[in-house]
């Protein structure tokens, strides 16, 4: 078995970032409660507990919200119609090849059909998510928990660990099994896949619909900094769904292994930290009583502007890159997903070819620098902050300098593993495409 180097500061590193990941959406729930998303201190340990137990305590409905929606998920996973996808060959694996069944789209439109239904007619009100937040929060973060455990036992128990450190703690938190899978009604699910982008991006987009519907049913209005809120995110979320069939062949299909840092931050931290800009504009607009108040409308429309600016720069970007590597591998299907925007496929677009084989795309978006998707991913995560400009406050800018600070340590991670990789060409990659983010600048 390899020796594998340690990322994310090794042992010490890993119990430092569970601690934290614990710590955020906890304290982001007790903030919106007691201080309406402003810093939340309280006065003394037992105030704190009584808080927490008063907001975060795990109640059984909000155990059938969550473990119910996983579970249509899972099931949708498994029954629906989608693209069948080749993923790269495993090496640890004999170079086997999984298929996978990419049919996110249907799921996330059957499910938005499903509860707009269950909404209207009273059947299951949206708003039951936001009214639960920190209950279904506690139940996301033990379930991810009991999950990671039981994966990391049953992974080593069934002899499907890969790449193991032999650092019992670290190897928890990166994971130690690169494709878990399930057969479900005779079916494989990917529980990677189904957790990266169902249930994670799924869910964060019910929870900010749950706080818009909430602030329509108080106001009968949904103010414009919660239509931005919304808009951003329906754009980011439904790229995720478009695009899956892109996903197998991505670093956190091929390289990342399924462990605490994935599961936890998928099932909780996503969903349950992403959504706080949209529960910020809620609370302050019932604390106030005035959810358009202060609202500056010349902000809105740069918002917007910066927004669909930095989502097409995002969206083609990506579409270029996965594009080009799948015709290249001769995996390319067209899908008439929507949206599809200008300039997402490449015509006979210049590459680098490299000794190990792979290919380097140097052209479109490509040509200006090597990670134009990560700039924009930057800008929108900024936009969705700034959306908060009503009520002035430090937490709403939590999600852009974390999302930079992941980004660039993700970049790091990337870059050293494609020195790895390529060797000499990733110079000369380098050389030809001299900018890492904005071109002419950094
Ligand atoms: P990339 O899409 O940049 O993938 C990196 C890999 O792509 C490299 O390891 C290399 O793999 C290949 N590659 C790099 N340059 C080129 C090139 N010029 N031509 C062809 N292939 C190339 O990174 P991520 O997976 O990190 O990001 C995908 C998206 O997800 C980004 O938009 C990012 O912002 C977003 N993201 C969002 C998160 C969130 O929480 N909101 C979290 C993480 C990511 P190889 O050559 O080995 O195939």
């Amino acid at each position: 078995m390899s020796k594998e180097q340690k990322e994310f500061g090794g042992t010490i590193g890993a119990i430092g970032l569970m601690i934290f990941s614990h710590f955020v959406p906890f304290y982001f729930t007790l903030s919106l409660r007691y201080n309406s998303g402003g810093l939340y201190f309280p006065l003394s340990f037992n105030e704190f507990i009584e808080n927490f137990k008063e907001t975060c305590s795990p109640t059984w409905s909000a155990f059938y919200l969550y473990t119910g929606f996983c579970l249509l998920q899972l099931i949708f996973a498994a029954i629906l119609p989608g693209l069948k996808v080749k993923g790269l060959p495993v090496p640890t694996e004999n170079n086997r090849q999984y298929t996978y069944n990419c049919n996110a789209l249907a799921s996330w439109y059957l499910t938005l059909i499903l509860l707009t239904i269950f909404h209207i007619t009273g059947i299951f009100r949206l708003t039951i998510l936001v009214d639960q937040f920190g209950s279904v929060l506690c139940v996301a973060v033990i379930c991810s928990d009991i999950l990671s455990v039981f994966i990391y036992f049953y992974a080593i128990q069934t002899n499907q660990t890969c790449r193991m450190t032999h650092s019992p703690i670290y190897d928890f938190f990166m994971g130690v099994w690169l494709n878990p899978r399930v057969k479900i009604l005779g079916q494989d699910v990917d529980l990677k896949m189904l957790a990266e982008v169902r249930l994670s991006w799924l869910l964060l987009f019910l929870l900010i619909v749950s706080a818009a519907l909430k602030q329509y049913e108080a106001f009968h209005i949904v103010s414009w900094p919660m239509i931005f809120i919304l808009t951003a995110q329906l754009l980011y979320i439904n790229a995720c769904m478009k695009g899956e069939e892109c996903i197998p062949t991505t670093w956190d299909i091929f390289y990342e292994k399924w462990g605490w840092m994935l599961i936890y931050w998928n099932l909780a931290g996503v969903p349950f930290v992403y959504a706080f800009q949209a529960n910020y504009i809620l609370v302050n607009s019932l604390r106030t009583q005035k959810p358009t108040e202060g609202t500056s409308m010349i902000l809105i429309i740069v918002l917007f502007i910066v927004l669909f600016f930095a989502y097409y720069i995002w969206d083609s970007s990506q579409a270029q890159k996965n594009r080009f590597r799948m015709k290249q591998r001769g995996t390319y299907v067209p899908r008439n997903t929507f949206p599809q925007v200008p300039w997402n496929t490449l015509k006979d677009p210049k590459y680098l070819k490299t000794n190990c084989g792979s290919t380097l795309l140097i052209d479109g978006w490509w040509k200006y620098c090597r990670k134009p998707h990560y700039t924009a991913d930057i800008c929108m995560a900024t936009c969705w902050a700034l959306s908060c400009h009503q009520w002035p406050g430090v937490l709403p800018y939590f999600y852009p300098i974390f999302f930079f600070g992941m980004i660039i340590h993700r970049y790091t991670r990337d870059v050293s593993r494609c020195k790895t990789k390529y060797g000499k060409d990733w110079t000369i990659y380098c050389e030809k495409v001299p900018y890492a983010f904005i071109p002419g600048l950094i």
